[in-house]
């Protein structure tokens, strides 16, 4: 009979499973490693877990027998059915009380299956968001852990001690009920492309309506880096706008300008549709994905159709690179604030407990969207955590209110030089949508009414539907 040692079990020994195993190990947790392949498991004990504490197991059943209780078993394995099989095989060597995490990128409503099946079958369910790739797993992911609540208090000590730290707090926290942790993670995916787009649309206005090189640009970036805008993105891009090839020539305009995407924003974008909820920018930043990988119709279109003649930019470029951080800044805000209103909607449909203030610190650091800033949308939730929208925030009100007009100079200009700016434009749309009282929707409703006889409100009397025979005709 093995006596059980493991705090934790891991399965899946790709770059992910080893990397978080080793992170766990630095932390004083015994860890029991399995891999579907075995072989993968004598290659990590005899190699990268040579001198630790890590064990190893040849089978599902000696795994969990190796796992003190309540057993722990955390998968890393690709999402998808993997993760059904693996739980498969699990459930006969469980038992009431023991926990499943599956710490891969599986969809949100995986996890609410999986939460639900598993629960009635005595067992505690978490997916996890993991996010920091290798060397956040190595060194301190962010962990979005959400599924059994009755799970977090047996796994907080091991997620907590292996997560990033930003300003001596754990980035992981107990995300919510069933598939929060996954839809979180999805969120900032969607968060991911939407500063990522943001970053590149500031870069062709510096590049094409500036005419800056790009030791310029980086100047530009390491500024913003020490500013409000301080964050693992802007900090890459000027290291990216740097790096020279060995001819001497900037490497990133070699670089073929079709960009990929593995789905998760526009599950995202998805999601935000079917909610109903106006995550315009994230939108925008799938489109722009898209738009840039029809690289051969683009280069065909750009002998066909005409932009502005004669454009130039002859205002104060010292000033335009201000107002650019500005305008950066604020359709970052209008971002995050699009990001929390789906997250609330998500919340409300899916009775989830959400604790806004810690996703924002879970994503403060060990991620690709870590920053600053994050740490003032943790204030404002702290602050007031019933907080209807980012943007009312007296911090986000005021910043947005000070960058409105550097805003609006720049994306005029951007238009009048023919510039696209598609998530800069779209965020600054939301902004006057949103603070508009009166939209033209009441002009809608009346197309509405008028071809299809689907009624309108009265202004002045709500909850009163009328039709109007809009041409006088029976
Ligand atoms: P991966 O390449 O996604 O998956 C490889 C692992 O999955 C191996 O252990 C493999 O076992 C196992 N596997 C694949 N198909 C299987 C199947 N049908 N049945 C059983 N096992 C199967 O590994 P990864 O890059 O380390 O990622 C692990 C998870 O974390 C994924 O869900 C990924 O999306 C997520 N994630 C990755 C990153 C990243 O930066 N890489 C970041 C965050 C989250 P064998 O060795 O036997 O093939």
């Amino acid at each position: 009979r093995i006596s059980p040692s493991a705090d934790i079990g891991l399965i899946g020994l790709a770059v992910m499973g080893q990397n978080l195993i080793l992170n766990m190990n630095d932390h004083g947790f015994v860890v029991c490693a399995y891999n579907r392949t075995t072989s993968k498991v004598d290659a990590f004990l005899e190699n990268e877990a040579k001198g630790t504490n890590i064990v190893g197991a040849h089978s599902i059943e000696e795994l969990c027998a190796k796992l003190k209780r309540p057993r722990k078993v955390m998968l890393l394995v690709k999402a998808g059915d993997a993760v059904d099989n693996f739980i498969d095989q699990l459930l006969p060597f469980l038992e009431e009380g023991d926990i499943i995490i599956d710490g891969g990128n599986s969809h949100f409503p995986d996890s609410i299956r999986r939460t639900a099946e598993l629960e009635k079958k005595g067992i505690l369910f978490v997916g996890s968001g993991v996010s920091g790739g290798e060397e956040g797993a190595r060194y301190g992911p962010s962990l979005m852990p959400g599924g059994s609540n009755a799970a977090w208090p047996a796994i907080k000590p091991i997620f907590q001690a292996i997560a990033a730290k930003a300003d001596d707090e754990p980035c992981c926290d107990w995300v919510g009920e069933t598939g929060a942790g996954h839809y979180v993670k999805m969120v900032h995916n969607g968060i991911e492309y939407g500063d990522m787009q943001l970053i590149c649309e500031v870069y062709q206005i510096m590049k094409e309506g500036l005419g800056l090189d790009h030791d310029e640009m980086a100047a530009v970036f390491e500024e913003w880096n020490k500013g409000e805008l301080d964050s693992f993105l802007i900090e890459i891009t000027r290291d990216i706008l740097k790096f020279k090839d060995t001819d001497g020539s900037p490497l990133v305009e070699k670089i073929r300008d079709t960009a990929g995407q593995k789905g998760t924003g526009k599950w995202t974008a998805i999601d935000s549709l079917d909610r109903g909820i106006p995550v315009t920018l994230i939108g925008e930043a799938v489109y722009a994905r898209c738009l840039s990988s029809l690289k051969d119709e683009r280069v065909r279109a750009s002998k066909i159709l005409d932009g502005p003649k004669d454009a130039k930019f002859t205002g104060d470029k010292k000033k335009f690179l201000d107002q650019l951080g500005q305008a950066l800044y604020a359709s970052k805000i209008v971002s995050y604030a699009q990001g929390f209103m789906l997250m609330r909607q998500a919340a409300k449909e899916n009775n989830w407990k959400l604790n806004n203030a810690g996703i924002a610190l879970m994503w403060r650091g060990g991620c690709i969207i870590r920053s600053v800033f994050l740490g003032k949308i943790k204030d404002a939730y702290t602050q007031k955590p019933d907080l209807e929208n980012l943007l009312f925030d007296p911090f986000f009100q005021e910043a947005t209110a000070k960058a409105q007009e550097s805003w609006r100079a720049v994306i005029a200009n951007a238009v009048l030089l023919g510039i696209p700016t598609p998530a800069l434009s779209t965020a600054l749309n939301f902004y006057d949508g949103l603070r508009h009282e009166m939209l033209p929707a009441n002009l809608l409703q009346a197309q509405r009414d008028y071809f299809g006889a689907h009624t309108y409100e009265l202004l002045n009397q709500p909850g009163t539907w009328v039709h109007t025979n809009w041409t006088g005709r029976g």
